[in-house]
């Protein structure tokens, strides 16, 4: 079978590691537009690997992602560098006893977790003093990957199994040929294939559009912050997301790395940066970690989650006969690799893939 993966981010990169390691691909061909890999999402993001998920479509896969870079499968060339931190999931009111649920649905699946009180995530993390929180829950497997080191690793592990990485290839139309669509036509040259997936992150449905698609996958820009050097940080301290507010940190370069949870639509492409999220960010953080009132910011960018309009994976082959791996929102680091295992399977045996995350329900 011949195979064409559309994009080179995490998602195309998850896809082509998991077809190439079955040796049964005849060929399989990645085609990215820009000049190197990822240099979408997959390198804006905040690298984090959060199991508990609230989506119960999401969490199997959450718990597969976080467990194969903890194990690291014996075929990946490098080792992907993994700072096992743990996570803390704080919360407030109704949400605290909801996140309580989520967390217990999680163990379900495997995921290591435990409700702590607020005294016990203060002492794990000294910022989280003066915050308005009735407890948090503690996943000690969760952690910071780094995020190149996956992409190459995946990439690398990819080709050396026979995949083929074309840059500088954008493609612009479908080879729609017998009830389905079998190649691209690129900016140098077409690329025929059995199978075409479309990973092309903020940019899949202008991909899938050129096979007659009409999918809303929309991408909302979101803003990350890195602070001065924070005198209170502990070696090794874990990530911290308030679930109630929507905001969250980790450590990163000596301080802290931010984010307001803020979200606005935007065009695929490279973010613009909105100025005010600075104060923005600031007055947030301040209103839901006190402790970080006076915290100096040293850098920001901006970087696209994309969404379908219920905010679930597109997975799966559609009624045109192109395969979906999109729409991964904000957990594409973590779930990058079980999306694969799913897209591979389901390309090569005809494995289903769970109607909540496919393609056609989107009609
Ligand atoms: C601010 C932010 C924070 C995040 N934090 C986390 C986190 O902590 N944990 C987590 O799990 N996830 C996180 N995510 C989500 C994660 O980064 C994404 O889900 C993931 O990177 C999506 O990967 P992708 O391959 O679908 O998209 P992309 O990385 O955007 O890759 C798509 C690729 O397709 C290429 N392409 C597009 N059109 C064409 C074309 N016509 N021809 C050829 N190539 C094309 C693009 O150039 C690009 O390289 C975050 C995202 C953001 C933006």
């Amino acid at each position: 079978m011949d195979v064409l993966v559309i994009g080179s981010g995490l998602a195309g990169a998850g896809v082509a590691w998991a077809l190439a390691r079955s040796g049964r691909c005849r060929t399989l061909t990645i085609l990215e537009t820009e000049t190197s890999p990822g240099q979408h999402a997959s390198s804006q993001n905040a690298a984090m690997i959060r199991q508990i998920e609230e989506d119960p479509a999401v969490q199997p896969l959450a718990a597969e992602g976080a467990a194969r870079l903890r194990a690291q499968p014996s075929d990946w060339l490098d080792e992907v560098p993994f700072r096992r931190v743990g996570s803390l999931l704080v919360a407030a009111g109704p949400s605290w006893l909801a996140t309580r649920e989520v967390a217990r649905l999680a163990r379900s699946w495997g995921v290591h977790s435990e409700a702590v009180t607020r005294a016990a995530a203060i002492a794990l993390v000294p910022q989280l003093d003066g915050a308005q929180i009735d407890g948090a829950i503690w996943s000690p497997d969760d952690g910071v990957v780094d995020v190149h080191a996956l992409l190459r690793t995946l990439l690398d592990t990819a080709a050396h199994n026979g995949a083929t990485l074309l840059f500088d290839r954008r493609v612009t139309g479908l080879i729609v040929r017998g009830g389905g669509v079998r190649g691209a036509v690129t900016t140098r040259g077409s690329v025929e294939a059995d199978v075409v997936v479309n990973a092309a992150g903020a940019w899949a449905a202008t991909v899938g559009a050129m096979a007659g698609s009409n999918l809303p996958i929309r991408p909302l820009r979101r803003h990350l912050h890195v602070s001065e050097p924070l005198p209170t940080l502990r070696a090794g301290q874990p990530l911290v997301w308030d679930v109630s507010r929507g905001a969250y940190f980790r450590p990163e370069s000596g301080g802290l790395l931010m984010c307001a949870c803020d979200e606005s639509p935007a065009e695929p492409g490279v973010p613009l940066i909105d100025p005010a999220m600075d104060d923005r960010l600031a007055a947030h953080m301040t209103s839901c970690f006190p402790a970080l009132a006076q915290i100096g910011l040293r850098r920001r960018w901006a970087g696209l989650r994309s969404f379908a309009p219920d905010r679930r994976f597109v997975l799966g082959e559609d009624a045109r006969g192109l395969f979906w791996a999109a729409g991964l929102g904000g957990h594409g680091v973590t779930t990058c690799t079980a999306v694969g295992r799913l897209l591979a399977e389901a390309i090569l045996d005809g494995t289903p893939i769970a109607a909540a995350l496919h393609v056609r329900r989107l009609g």
